[in-house]
């Protein structure tokens, strides 16, 4: 009885065993296919670099601001310009959002929040409008950016916060 018990136990005991391991490995397969594929990143980095040259030689400007994509960003925010307490600045672009468009992501988000943050780095932090204000425009439209409306609700433009997403 207490034999057949115990077999039972490590019957039990190697299933579970077996199906963690299976779940394990299928979240991490699941993790590593939903990254962003090596064309996306060169796409964003290209991009990057153009809006840096713009950057340059409309403003002079010659920082180099860090692009993040982060999947922990809520679903309705497409990207985020952020400046934290001690005068760090951050792009930040949903990972969740790439799903739908890459090319909307790169050539409409990107410099709408490229311009938010160049606004950080010339220490323009008007929040009129959201920080949607025509100084504002005229740099998003100056990088070239099809998403430069002024009248829009997202909340894009986050300061004062560390660790955000
Ligand atoms: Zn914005």
């Amino acid at each position: 009885m207490f034999l057949q018990r115990l077999k039972l136990f490590f019957i039990l005991l190697t299933i579970i065993s077996a199906s963690l391991l299976i779940y394990f490995w299928y979240d991490n397969y699941k993790f590593k296919t939903s990254d962003l594929d090596e064309s996306t990143k060169r796409k964003i980095y290209e991009k990057t670099v153009y809006l840096q040259k713009l950057a340059y030689s409309k403003f002079a400007i010659s920082k180099n601001i860090p692009i993040k994509v982060s999947d922990k960003m809520p679903s309705n925010l497409f990207g985020a310009a952020t400046l934290s307490q001690d005068g760090k600045i951050v792009v930040f672009l949903n990972k969740k959002r790439f799903k739908e468009s890459i090319d909307y992501m790169i050539e409409d988000v990107l410099p709408h929040e490229y311009a938010h943050a160049l606004m950080f780095v010339l220490g323009d932090l008007s929040k009129e409008n959201g920080g949607h204000s025509k100084k504002w425009q005229s740099i998003c439209k100056a990088l070239e950016g099809k998403r430069c409306d002024r009248f829009v609700n997202y909340h894009d433009v986050i300061f004062d916060k560390t660790n955000l997403f």
